[in-house]
């Protein structure tokens, strides 16, 4: 089924440039337009910030809504076959009905399953790597309409979860599970930064499962520190803050409605791991967002030099997080071979005001070899990328060898692999 275009993403920051939409109904329909395109990129929820979706002026925009939606799990194997258009919240709900769980969650789960590890998407926790982390098998339709898969343990695995859309269409991901957990989340104010060393930082952040420290840099220290543990685990509880007296919201004058429960209150993994619910607006739903993957070891220096320039982030600054990521093998990850702290933020949607900004937080970030979240808003440039990424080469072969003509590789791709001017 094709249709005129006009398609925005959910932040409406960007209409995708794209002479049509297609919204196959079948495998073999899938298969045939990928084979008779010329230029070609999926759309997955649309939850990215930047132009990593958009094909082109002359080319197809796919979306995988009008397939069957398909989770199939296997208890047994502990795992779940997804497919490719499916987002976390329908994903997470079978999961638990089967006893089981994933791992970990972003921050909503509203976001598909495949555009995520796509992009390197990640939740928080000193030991939870990128959502990617989970992908055992990718199923994927190439550019001549074959479909290859591509399992955890080959050599080009490693190109081809955190792979940016740029190889094919994603039909199907295998993803490990494990049994079912609890959670209970708590809220704590006024964290202060003095005094946070090294030590001090990474014992707040391992303080449980899942940390995350909100600011709005408009004084130095955190405003709100969200932990979230697992019931299954020892938890010694977390005396540096302030307990909340209300529920929150990270975002300041934002609803506390749409967030997951909070006061400890247990529940299943999958109403606690995320912040937003998933029947609510997440966020503010109107903004833009960058982030930047960092080593761990270089945080709390990281986080002195965000602190040096708050006066110019704070008036554009809606929250910033920040998280840890643990490292992981994607070539492309944004955590890839190190153990990561993650410095979010949540501007307001004004992207003139905002990118000189960014481009100031870049330059203080320089030094600490940032890698950019790739679904947000960043100016970072293919020389530096290719510094701060080791595979880089490696995956640009791997996209050379299933995509020799380049059908998939639209001007972000191209950016990001330096094959742009
Ligand atoms: C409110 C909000 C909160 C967020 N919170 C977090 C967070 O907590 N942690 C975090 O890391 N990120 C977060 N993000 C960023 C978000 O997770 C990423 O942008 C992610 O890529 C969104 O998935 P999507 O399906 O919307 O991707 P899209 O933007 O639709 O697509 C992203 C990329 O994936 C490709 N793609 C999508 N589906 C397929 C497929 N089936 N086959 C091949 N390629 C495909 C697209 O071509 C594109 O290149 C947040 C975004 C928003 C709007």
């Amino acid at each position: 089924m094709t249709e005129a275009v006009s398609v925005t993403n959910w932040a409406g920051n960007i209409t995708y440039a794209a002479k049509e939409l297609h919204r196959p109904h079948s495998l073999g329909a899938l298969r045939a337009l990928v084979a008779d395109s010329a230029r070609v990129r999926v759309l997955g929820s649309g939850h990215s910030f930047n132009e990593i979706a958009e094909p082109g002026p002359d080319g197809a925009l796919l979306s995988l809504a009008g397939l069957p939606p398909e989770i199939e799990v296997d208890t047994a194997a502990r795992t779940v076959r997804v497919s490719g258009g499916v987002r976390y919240a329908e994903l997470a709900r079978v999961v638990h009905r089967h006893g089981l769980a994933l791992a970990n969650m972003a921050s909503l789960p509203h976001i598909s399953v495949a555009g995520s590890v796509a992009t390197g998407t990640h939740g928080s926790g000193l030991r939870n790597g990128p959502l990617s982390t989970a992908v055992r098998e990718v199923e994927l339709v190439t550019a001549d309409g074959s479909a290859v898969r591509i399992a955890r343990g080959e050599e080009r695995f490693g190109g081809a979860v955190t792979a940016l859309g740029a190889l094919g269409v994603v039909t199907a991901l295998t993803l490990d599970l494990e049994p079912a957990f609890e959670v209970e989340q708590y809220v704590f104010t006024e964290l202060p930064q003095a005094g946070l060393d090294r030590a001090a930082f990474e014992a707040v952040m391992g303080a449980a499962y899942s940390v995350s420290l909100f600011t709005d840099w408009g004084a130095p220290g955190f405003r709100q520190v969200w932990v979230k543990r697992r019931t299954d685990r020892p938890y010694a509880g977390f005396d540096r803050a302030v307990p909340a007296t209300g529920a929150m919201h990270p975002v300041p004058g934002m609803p506390a409605v749409n967030c997951t429960a909070q006061f400890g209150v247990p529940g299943p993994w999958h109403e606690r791991l995320p912040h937003f619910r998933a029947e609510f607006m997440p966020s503010s739903g109107a903004e833009l967002q960058s982030e930047y993957l960092l080593p761990l070891g270089s945080a709390v220096d990281a986080l002195h030099a965000v602190d040096g320039i708050r006066d110019a982030l704070a008036p554009l600054l809606q929250t910033c997080e920040i998280r840890t990521v643990a490292a992981d093998d994607q070539w492309l990850s944004p955590a890839h071979g190190r153990d990561s702290v993650a410095l979010h933020f949540t501007w307001i949607p004004d992207t003139a005001a905002v990118l000189p900004v960014i481009r100031r937080l870049e330059r203080a970030l320089d030094g600490f070899g940032a890698r950019p979240h790739w679904g947000k808003v960043f100016t970072v440039r293919a020389e530096v990328l290719r510094e701060r990424y080791p595979r880089l080469g490696d995956f640009a072969a791997l996209a050379g060898e299933l995509d020799p003509a380049g059908k998939f590789a639209n001007a972000f791709v191209r950016d990001v692999l330096g094959e742009r001017g």
